[in-house]
């Protein structure tokens, strides 16, 4: 069988490349050569120390948990009807693993299809192998490798479509990694009115700024929530929590949202996360937790996402950092781990 790279992690901050079998292709899949994979905010939860594999962590050990791709088609299975061998694609996993048949696939809810089977995530590897649901070919204006910060982008894409903006509203978003600045972007696209970041690196705030943020506050200088309220007297309309790990900021996010107003979070959490409950309650506040992407109307979160890039409105090229060579991939969690180095995404490369 042929063999390819895999990483493992084999401990806090050990990680290494193992050989593994690549993946074959049968009649109804494609096999996919990676160009480009992200590594992503909860990579770095193993990373750090955090207990596995748990609920909260449910990516399998090999593959160290890498999902976000860019790549090349090179074998297509007989059924296949949308991808030839040289497609560059875009890889929606929970779309593409999703049954396609249940009512949540029917409604374009593919990210909770509760039919999916095993989903596991291929990992940080050379070859992958998917069906063709999900595969987006990405036009000339992306490139291959850079196509793997879709699929972070498209959460709070997915996100804030879901949740459906009107036009004018003060949204605060809680983080400006990759995931705080496309929120911040997006919401601006969509239509909102003011938003608000807090930021802690200074590359998180350059980026936040020149992604449409009308202000950004330096979490570190002082009581953010203090900071942040100063710009949305009486509150925010939505919040957009990003941060997760052990931070209290669904608390803030509780604070900083007006009566009746929204907290959607998107970070991943490793510990149970308090708020103050009777606060929440005397406010109304709506919870609206988003993991992952699906349809809106006609369209897919992927597409918007990947239209926005290719048109120039959202960017995402730009968020890419660092490449990293996948024989370096210690180098590549480091340096996403300490962004004191500069880093918003670390694209590995093979
Ligand atoms: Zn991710
Ligand atoms: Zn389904």
């Amino acid at each position: 069988m042929a063999k390819m790279r895999s990483a493992v992690m084999l401990g806090p901050r050990q990680i290494e490349l193992v050989e593994v079998d690549r993946p074959e292709v049968d009649a109804d899949s494609v096999i996919i050569k990676t160009e480009g994979m992200g590594v992503c905010g909860s990579n770095l939860h193993w990373w750090r120390g955090a207990e596995r594999p748990t609920k909260l962590w449910p990516f399998p050990i090999p593959g160290a948990g890498g999902h976000e791709y860019g790549g090349v088609v090179v074998e297509a299975g007989k059924n296949i009807r949308k991808l030839k061998p040289g497609d560059r694609v875009a890889v929606d996993q929970f779309h593409s693993t999703s049954c396609g048949r249940c009512p949540y696939c029917s409604s374009g809810a593919f990210g909770v299809c509760p039919d999916r089977g095993d989903f596991v995530t291929p990992g940080f590897v050379d070859y992958i192998k998917f069906g063709e649901k999900g595969l987006y070919v990405l036009p000339d204006s992306i490139e291959t490798h850079a196509a793997a910060i879709i699929e972070p982008a498209a959460t709070p894409v997915a996100a804030l479509r879901r949740l459906g903006l009107r036009g004018g509203e003060r949204v605060v978003v809680l983080g400006a990694g990759v995931v705080g600045i496309v929120a911040a972007a997006v919401a601006k696209i969509l239509g909102a009115g003011k938003v608000v970041v807090t930021a802690k690196y200074d590359q998180q705030e350059r980026f936040a700024r020149e992604f449409g943020a009308d202000v950004v506050v330096r979490s570190t200088a002082g009581d953010a929530v203090e900071q942040v309220l100063s710009h949305v007297d009486g509150g925010a309309d939505i919040v957009i929590e990003t941060v997760g790990g052990s931070a209290n900021t669904l608390d803030q996010a509780a604070t900083i949202v007006r009566p009746r107003g929204t907290v959607v979070v998107l970070g991943l959490w490793e510990v149970a996360t308090k708020i103050d409950s009777w606060a929440a309650v005397f406010k109304e506040i709506n919870f609206m937790y988003a993991l992952a992407y699906g349809q809106v109307g006609l369209r897919t979160d992927y597409e918007f996402t990947i239209d926005m890039m290719a048109s120039g409105r959202l960017p995402l090229q730009k968020l890419i950092t660092h490449q990293i060579p996948l024989a370096n991939i210690r180098e590549a969690f480091e340096l996403t781990d300490d962004k004191t180095r500069g880093a918003i995404k670390v694209i590995v490369r093979p």
